[in-house]
């Protein structure tokens, strides 16, 4: 029964380019959007920190209007205004990670994560980090 479902690999040759890399995988290694498990996680790393930010903004822009708008007695449940403040910052960053995460599934931009075949080869420097790129051998 199994060799009868159609898996969406099955369209693909073994060897398959990573849109975002543009380096060359295993199919296995690949999703649906023929993004590698290092461009993934470099995705979700960047919504992460994006998310951070946007939840911290979020806590800021409800910390100054509780203070200015609402104007508690701070004095009678100041840890409640507090937890109010820290579930913004909490659920706003997680809010914010998915939706920055999902624009960039959405958009789906080619190659961002790609790096350039060393431009200065030549000059004799090392090339980047060569992280995701093989380095060029140097020549002799
Ligand atoms: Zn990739």
């Amino acid at each position: 029964m199994g060799q009868d479902a159609v898996n969406w690999r099955d369209r693909f040759p073994g060897e398959v380019t990573c849109v975002r890399c543009l380096q060359k995988r295993s199919v296995e290694e690949l999703d649906r959007l023929l993004w590698c498990d290092e461009c993934q996680a470099a995705a979700k790393r960047r919504a992460s920190i994006r998310g951070w930010l946007a939840g911290a903004a979020l806590a800021v822009v409800l910390a100054l209007y509780i203070w200015l708008v609402i104007q508690p007695d701070l004095s009678l449940i100041p840890t409640g205004w507090a937890a109010t403040l820290a579930v913004a910052f909490y659920l706003g960053a997680r809010v914010a990670r998915e939706l920055f995460l999902g624009w960039e599934r959405l958009a789906n931009r080619r190659a961002v994560e790609a790096r350039p075949p060393s431009l200065d080869t030549d000059s004799g420097r090392e090339p980047g980090d060569g992280r995701q790129g093989r380095r060029p051998r140097r020549r002799d």
